[in-house]
């Protein structure tokens, strides 16, 4: 399938500074044990959703009035970039996106990453966003069946791996881009 024309540029923008243009609605994947925070002192990680997350009637925050400000802070990918489709919603894709900056060598790099929910990723929503990250030239972090891999700049790789702990390997090729036509 041919990606369609996207324009993720709006990504360079850090999201304090992002005008929120879509609603959550009845999503609530960031709070359901995918990413790693300590809410109100009471962790949430992977397979740990947040304690506060309701457990009935559809879910929801039940603490929303007082919920720490990270909370209110946090916005996916999605959420502000409108020209992400509708499917990568983070409950219709089983994933979530986020942008990230940090400083390498006195400068701010700016990376995605692209995180699993439920599920191992679909074949489509990883060919989607390696598609992209391709297209525009974007730095990614990646999860695929619960290990990690990166695309883009291979300077920022070495940093940002070797900075989390790990090891580079090179020589990692993408099968299916290049199989797609
Ligand atoms: S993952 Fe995104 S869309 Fe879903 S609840 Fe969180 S911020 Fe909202
Ligand atoms: S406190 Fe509420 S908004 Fe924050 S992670 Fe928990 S359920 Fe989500």
């Amino acid at each position: 399938m041919k990606p369609e024309p996207i324009d993720i540029s709006e990504t360079k923008s850090v999201p304090s500074k992002i005008e929120m243009r879509r609603e959550c609605g009845d999503c609530s994947m960031c709070c359901e044990g995918h990413l790693n925070a300590v809410i109100h002192g009471i962790p949430m990680s992977k397979g740990r959703p947040c304690h506060f997350l309701g457990k009935c009637d559809g879910g929801g925050c039940t603490i929303y009035e007082d919920r720490p400000p990270l909370c209110e802070a946090y916005q996916c990918l999605w959420k502000y970039t409108p020209t992400l489709p509708e499917w990568m919603k983070p409950n219709l894709s089983d994933v979530i996106m986020a942008y990230h900056e940090e400083e390498m060598n006195g400068e701010q790099v700016g990376y995605l990453t692209l995180r699993e929910g439920n599920n191992t990723i679909r074949s489509d929503v990883l060919n989607y966003v390696l598609r992209l990250c391709l297209e525009h030239n974007k730095n990614l972090e990646y999860e695929c069946n619960g290990s990690w891999y990166h695309l883009g700049d291979h300077e920022w790789i070495r940093f940002h791996v070797e900075k989390g702990g790990g090891e580079v390997h090179d020589g990692v090729t993408i099968p299916e881009l290049a199989q797609t036509p």
